[in-house]
């Protein structure tokens, strides 16, 4: 990647800029590039260090920063000071985390209201934003300080069920930390890119489909991925942001502590004493890697741990990866021997037990060569070289976790970009005004599966005003849906006939969890029966009001032209549609929409022929 370059105009050397793909995880983050000389993808290291960037922040009482290794020493001598897991409220806000900062040390901040969390050290408050940006500043002066050069520009992946908001929080980090963030790209894609996979455009190939499993500290993801000629598309993903190795940290902490009889109270309030054991318990983790018995002393607490037990307490967490393993194969439409390769990632897919037990449900010996803490990073490396203009094979797709649309009429949803909808994505449609003479139109984004915009989520509000006046029905407003290979939405709007125009990038106020993502995903199937009966009854309202409006507008243009008996008819007919409209029956609204429709027609045609002929009198063919 740092290729040496004559430039033609001055004949100078000038040396290419050095793009770095970067893995900022939950519990570690790392630099990677592509070797100048051996063009292999290699994790950026001090001599005898660990390439490792622990995901940790400590701020000293004069709020001095240290991240890393160093940091983490005060994870036990300075818990309320000592951030870690940061990621996990990137896009945030406090409803969405106040019933996960029990195990958390340091303090996060509810301030009310959906805006995004903070974190408060002392008097000071940072937002994950910030925090993340510590550390992208961290990697960024170790990788200058390896590679003798500035580094500017970086690749920087994400879970892939990471949404807007998270995405863009990850963007904002970067570009805090003074990088130019080219690229945000998936986790599972950059994983697959570090095993070769799909590397080298085969004309004709079969699919190749792929499984990465990813455990790491804090978050699990499983993705389908499908690579033809080249060409990566994520099929499914699936996961949850709150399981990871953490987790099995934590089911430790809780087996020590029952088997001590301290209380989950105590050691809500002892931070210290909890610190003290998590450290302790992921210690035995690892060991329990590769052996069979873990022993040691915290104080006068002794702490034993076979490999069978460790086991068990971690048994229901990898079986719940396994139910998000097959969820993951239903949406992407396969059967478990459809899946050609399965690749490990993140530093929990050690665990000797999670290895055999993903093996056995995928039926398949799992690709667990690359370091799995490093096989991220190196993807990222190499998507970095794509965009330096070095592999022209590659060509990335990803897809939408929810789908996006506008509120139309009635508080309904309309789609413009459906679920699982491949990135980059581009939709438009045409509306037009309600009223006469209607000078704004108010454009509302939602992101979900419900009928009703009230049962999605809002992403965004506009309006597109200066529309010239005409009559309802006439203005052509062109809603434009653009989604960038980043994830980012932006909306336009257009009226047509005027040229009118409008647009916002949708930078959510606050994010959604995975869990969220589920909720919705499934309460979008519960209630679908629900949701077509509510909206063919909305439409039908809707419907029936325009009818009301127009023949309104109609009888006050019109009324000398219609007899007594007609005007009276006419009047109850409408009345029964109002009345109707009232009521929670489809059947009935249209039912009195078509009497109404049947009454003023002959009368509707009589006057359109009168006015017809009139125009025509006196006028020679
Ligand atoms: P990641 O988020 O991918 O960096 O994964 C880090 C997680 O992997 C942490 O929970 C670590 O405790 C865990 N981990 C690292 N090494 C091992 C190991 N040898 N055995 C079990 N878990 C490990």
């Amino acid at each position: 990647m740092a290729k040496i370059a004559i430039n033609i105009a001055t004949g100078s050397l000038q040396q290419d800029e050095i793009i770095v793909g970067i893995d900022l995880g939950t519990t570690n983050s790392l630099v990677a590039i592509i070797h100048p000389e051996t063009k292999q993808p290699t994790a950026l290291k001090e001599h005898n260090s660990s390439a490792i960037v622990p995901s940790v922040i400590y701020f000293d009482e004069a709020n001095n920063i240290v991240v890393g290794e160093e940091a983490k020493k005060y994870l036990e001598i300075s818990p309320e000071r000592t951030i870690y897991s940061a990621k996990r409220l990137m896009g945030k806000s406090y409803g969405d985390v106040h019933d996960k900062t029990s195990l958390l040390s340091y303090k996060i901040i509810d301030d009310g209201s959906e805006s995004l969390v903070k974190v408060q050290l002392g008097d000071r408050f940072y937002s994950p934003i910030e925090l993340s940006s510590f550390i992208l500043k961290e990697l960024k002066s170790r990788a200058e300080h390896i590679l003798k050069t500035p580094v500017n520009k970086a690749v920087i992946t994400v879970p892939a069920y990471f949404n807007d908001a998270q995405r863009q929080a990850t963007r904002d980090a970067g570009k805090l930390a003074g990088l130019d963030v080219l690229r945000i790209i998936n986790e599972p894609t950059a994983a697959s890119l570090a095993y070769g996979l799909g590397l080298k455009k085969i004309a004709n190939a079969t699919p190749q489909l792929i499984a990465v499993y990813d455990l790491g500290g804090g978050t699990f993801d499983i993705s389908i991925l499908r690579i033809v000629e080249g060409i990566f598309e994520v099929l499914s993903t699936n996961g949850d942001t709150f399981l990871g190795g953490d987790d099995f940290d934590k089911v430790i902490v809780q087996h020590w502590a029952s088997r001590a009889g301290i209380s989950m109270e105590d050691l809500s309030v002892n931070k210290l004493l909890a610190q003290g054991l998590r450290l302790k318990a992921e210690a035995a983790k690892k060991y329990l890697s590769t052996s069979d018995l873990f022993e040691d002393k915290l104080e006068d607490l002794s702490l034993i741990l076979t490999k069978t037990e460790f086991e068990e307490l971690i048994f229901p967490l990898v079986s719940k990866t396994i139910d998000c393993c097959t969820n993951a194969l239903k949406d992407a439409g396969l059967k478990i021997s459809d899946i050609e390769s399965v690749v490990m990632v993140g530093g929990s897919t050690r665990v000797p037990l999670v290895k055999k037990t993903v093996s056995d449900f995928f039926d398949k010996i799992v690709n667990d060569q690359v370091n799995p803490d490093e096989v991220v990073a190196l993807g990222a490396a190499i998507q970095a070289d794509v965009l330096a203009g070095n592999n022209k094979d590659i060509l990335l797709l990803d897809i939408t976790p929810l789908s996006l649309g506008i509120e139309t009429a009635g508080g309904l949803m309309d789609v413009l970009i459906s679920r699982n909808a491949k990135i980059p994505s581009r939709a438009s449609r045409q509306y037009t005004t309600q009223v006469d003479g209607q000078a704004s139109m108010r454009i509302s984004v939602y992101q979900g599966e419900r009928d009703m915009v009230k049962d999605n989520r809002k992403l965004a509000e506009f309006n597109l005003s200066n529309i010239p006046g005409m009559p309802a029905g006439l203005p052509k407003v062109e809603i434009s849906f653009l989604i960038n290979a980043d994830g980012i939405l932006t909306v336009s709007a257009r009226e047509l006939r005027s040229g009118v125009e409008q647009s916002i990038e949708v930078k959510p106020q606050y994010g959604l969890s995975d869990e969220q993502v589920e909720a919705m995903l499934h309460d979008s199937i519960a209630n679908a029966k629900e949701d077509i009966a509510v909206r063919a009854l909305t439409e039908a309202r809707t419907e029936g009001e325009q009818l009301l409006k127009s023949t309104e507008r109609f009888l006050q243009k019109n009324t000398a032209e219609l007899t007594k008996e007609e005007l009276i008819h006419t009047a109850s007919a409408m009345q029964a549609l109002q009345l109707a409209i009232t009521m929670d029956n489809k059947d009935l609204i249209h039912q009195k929409i078509e009497a109404l429709n049947e009454l003023s027609r002959p009368y509707a045609e009589r006057i359109m022929d009168e006015a017809i002929a009139k125009a025509m009198k006196g006028k020679h063919v």
